[in-house]
């Protein structure tokens, strides 16, 4: 059966049909949550506060024009994020592309310089995981590589929940829309590292103990101590699989692994199931809000001039047929010549392209940013969609049903 998705043009006359104040709220209207939310339920916007130098994560107006719409409904908002992977800057001294978002101190603050505080929310925002993503429920799921999934633990707090996502490209993923903000922004931050590296994490436990001096330190549980032989100890009942022992290590005595791309998209769409069986699908509003669509993620600091115009708001209560709509219709755009699109060879620039199989790819085998300046074509965008499909979590089959409220009194 086909699922049905609402699109709202990005295109507007005045201020009466603006994406932020009308058309997200009404996209929300349209798939039903007007009559889910009643008096007192809480209901949490997800969305992404954007990594420290990124400058193409949803404006906080979109968000708050949400928050405003629930609590004309009688439901009380939430604005909620969770914690990246790594340990923060403060501890490391190091920044990097991702920097400002693996703590909840550290995010909120990147948080407040992009916009987006309790007070321009009128709402309360918060972390998913915790402090240190040590708020954690483990979730048993049959996925294709995970039977269990770190869902970050305060989901379990609110009634519903809106998924705001900006739709863009992403270099491992193909794309970022729904289902990645369900099985990365969604899990806690051991989740994320699972679903990058996979599920291995081995000590080595005959190693001196100094190796271990940072790892120690920073380990907010107490779960590795010193034995009375100088070596390792692990108490696994104590460890919230946060990674942050790993990301300080600098003596190879920790191994996490590693996934290929394919392992790694396939991973995430575990996460994602995890999410839903958890939270309840019929509780779950997706929104996609396909503008300023660049090649890369709201996670990086990289904020290129995007790659096709800007398209509009996508709603569905079926997360992989918001995201197949996007996809498509992101497909059936012009590219910008200006963009990276116009960097790239041996490709037809002239009208509709498949423009998500062109763009600049990670190489997980060397570890490097592919640019791909010769234009192969790599369909790796659509292993999220047919996973995500095969597991349950909805169709690629949808209908499209266009919302037009432009130029009307
Ligand atoms: S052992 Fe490592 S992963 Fe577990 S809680 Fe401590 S720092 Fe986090």
């Amino acid at each position: 059966m086909k699922s049905e998705v609402y699109y709202f043009t990005a295109r507007t006359f005045s201020h009466k049909e603006s994406l932020s104040r009308f058309k997200g709220p009404l996209a929300l209207e349209k798939i039903g949550f007007n009559n889910k939310v009643n008096n007192g339920d809480k209901v949490v916007i997800k969305t992404h506060f954007g990594a420290l130098e990124n400058t193409r994560y949803l404006r906080p107006c979109y968000i708050r024009f949400l928050c405003d719409h629930v609590k004309n409904l009688g439901g009380v908002p939430y604005v909620a994020e969770s914690c990246g992977w790594g340990a923060p800057e403060e501890v490391t001294g190091i920044h990097t592309e991702y920097s400002g978002r693996s703590a909840e101190d550290e995010y909120l603050n990147t948080a407040k310089m992009h916009g987006f505080t309790n007070e321009t929310m009128g709402a309360e925002l918060l972390m998913l995981d915790g402090r240190v993503g040590e708020n954690i429920i483990k979730q048993s799921i049959k996925g294709k590589r995970f039977n269990e999934v770190l869902v970050a633990g305060r989901l379990k707090e609110f009634d519903h929940m809106v998924l705001a996502s900006h739709f863009k490209g992403h270099a491992g993923a193909g794309f970022g829309g729904a289902l990645k903000n369900l099985g990365i922004g969604c899990v806690s931050k051991g989740g994320k590292v699972q679903a990058h590296m996979g599920k291995k994490f081995e000590f080595d436990f005959n190693a001196p103990i100094s190796d271990y001096e940072a790892c120690l330190k920073i380990c907010p549980t107490n779960a590795l101590r010193e034995g009375p032989d100088g070596k390792l100890i692990r108490d696994e009942e104590k460890c919230r699989y946060c990674y942050m022992c790993k990301s300080v290590c600098k003596n190879n005595v920790i191994d996490t692994g590693s996934s290929t791309q394919k392992e790694f998209i396939t991973q995430m769409v575990d996460n994602a199931a995890g999410v839903v069986d958890y939270f309840g699908k019929d509780k779950i509003f997706y929104l996609n809000y396909v503008i300023d669509v660049t090649w890369q993620c709201d996670c990086t600091g990289g904020s290129d001039i995007p790659f096709v115009s800007d398209i509009g708001i996508l709603s569905s209560l079926d997360p992989v047929a918001v995201d197949q709509s996007a996809v498509d219709l992101i497909h059936l755009s012009k590219m910008n010549p200006h963009s990276i699109l116009g960097n790239i060879g041996n490709i037809s620039k002239e009208t509709a392209n498949d423009w998500l199989s062109y763009i600049p790819r990670f190489d997980s085998e060397t570890n490097e940013m592919d640019l791909n300046p010769d234009g192969k074509e790599s369909r790796h965008w659509e292993i999220q969609l047919n996973v995500a499909e095969e597991l349950g979590l909805g169709t690629r089959d949808y209908n499209l049903i266009e919302v037009k409220i432009e130029g009307k009194k």
